[in-house]
């Protein structure tokens, strides 16, 4: 997500003359697009900030601006923690940037531009995109649901979704454009709707992927408790649709679901995993996961392990729980769980994963399967990087493609994170 806002951002500068540098030691302005939702996440702004502190020590002139969901869930303490910061933006006012920064030497404080805005989505904006083959488009922003470990509500703000017409004519400007590719962006992805169109995310998925055929179609991140039957028909019946759904659990223990607000059980998910696998039996399903979140015992983080064996994950996002200023967590929950343990915990889920994913990787081997190529490997040249429709990624002897070409690939190796193999 936060890629894909620096990519509206970069629009909405270069609309009014900026140009963006290629080399971060040359830039007058420095832009810093922040993220709240785990601890290190921040740590990192504060190592880079730290970093950057020298360089304005040298350089006066040197602007250095903090945007995202940093500022906006810390507010001001941005400025008292790093008084070289000369302002900060949160994630609904990136239109107003350009602006902030012309005006910066007549500013009399330092801006600060935070105020919520229940509406925007930067529809109507056309991203400057990182690369030329995949494509990042947020459909929705912002989250109603309130699990009790997020900061992403508070940042965020409340969830609105891009009109369906709007996002049919970004993809079909997309695939006009070249790209091969588009995930459709959300926190909360399945819960997007067209009121006046009478038509959720299904709909959405279906509309789209008819709009564009000769397009691969992912969507991110999913909630649980919104996967319906009809969303994973649709996906059944459309062949651009990739046969992978992440769908992020947390945890495996359904004490510990409650008191995340996760609003199911481990029963539910499971019965949810068992509907998808019925009508998609190859679905790769990926997940987040938390260690160590408030009163976990040792039985619950085994339910956790428990459930990650009955699903059979292809990969996750694993994480230590952190606790987050202004969540529900934070003010009502003891963060209890040693930091030892949470990460013993976190090192067990990140084990046995990792033994999973070569599993299922590995049964891969023999197989053919369809490629899109994204890049050359980072390797060799002579190798091409590219992603099954399951979101596996493959590096393979290019022959004669290039990426952008979609071609199907023997897979003879796998490790837990890569297949390889020879283009067909
Ligand atoms: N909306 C998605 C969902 O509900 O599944 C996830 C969005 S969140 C930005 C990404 C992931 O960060 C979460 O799924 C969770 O695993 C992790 N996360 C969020 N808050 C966290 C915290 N306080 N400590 C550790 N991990 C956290
Ligand atoms: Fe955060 Fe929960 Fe919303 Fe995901 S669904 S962004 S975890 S509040």
């Amino acid at each position: 997500m936060n890629q894909a806002d620096s990519e509206i951002v970069t629009a909405l500068l270069r609309a009014e003359g900026f140009v963006p540098s290629a080399d971060e030691t040359n830039a007058d302005i420095v832009l810093l697009n922040s993220c709240a939702v785990r601890e290190n996440a921040e740590e990192r702004l504060g190592n880079i900030l730290t970093h950057l502190k020298g360089r304005k020590r040298r350089c006066k002139e040197l602007v250095i601006g903090v945007l995202g969901c940093v500022p906006q869930f810390e507010r001001e303490r941005v400025f008292s923690d790093y008084p070289f910061v000369d302002f900060i933006v949160g994630p609904d006012n990136y239109r107003e940037l350009a602006g902030l920064v012309a005006g910066l030497r007549e500013a009399v404080a330092r801006p600060a531009l935070l105020d919520y805005d229940q509406t925007e989505t930067y529809a109507g904006i056309e991203p400057v995109r990182a690369g030329s083959i995949s494509a990042f488009l947020p459909v929705m922003r912002g989250c109603n649901n309130h699990c009790a470990f997020c900061v992403v509500p508070v940042t965020r703000g409340r969830e609105r979704s891009v009109g369906f017409e709007r996002v049919v004519a970004e993809v079909a400007a997309l695939e006009k454009a070249g790209f091969r590719e588009v995930t459709l962006l959300g926190q909360n992805v399945n819960s997007w709707r067209d009121a006046e169109k009478e038509l959720d995310f299904a709909g959405l998925l279906e509309g789209v992927s008819l709009a564009v055929p000769s397009m691969r179609i992912r969507f991110t991140t999913s909630h649980p408790k919104d996967i319906s039957e009809a969303l994973v028909k649709v996906i059944t019946a459309r062949p651009n649709l990739c046969n992978h759904i992440h769908l992020p659990v947390q945890s495996g223990s359904s004490r510990m679901l409650d008191l995340m607000k996760r609003g199911h059980t481990r029963e539910e998910y499971l019965d949810r995993i068992a509907m998808i696998r019925s009508y998609i039996p190859e679905v790769a399903i990926t997940t987040d996961l938390i260690a160590g979140f408030c009163t976990e015992t040792e039985k619950d983080h085994r339910e956790t392990l428990s459930l990650m064996e009955a699903v059979g994950y292809d990969t996750a996002f694993m994480f230590h729980y952190s606790v987050r200023p202004g969540t529900w967590a934070a003010r009502n929950l003891p963060d209890d769980v040693p930091d030892t343990v949470k990460k013993a915990r976190l090192q067990e889920i990140i084990e046995l994963q990792n033994a999973m994913s070569r599993e299922i990787f590995r049964r891969e081997i023999g197989k053919t399967v369809e490629v899109l190529a994204e890049a050359e490997s980072k390797r060799s040249e002579s190798m091409l990087m590219g992603r099954t429709p399951e979101n596996r990624a493959v590096v393979f002897s290019r022959g004669g493609f290039n990426p952008g070409d979609t071609l199907l690939v023997k897979i003879t190796g796998a490790t837990s994170a890569t297949l390889s193999g020879e283009a067909v």
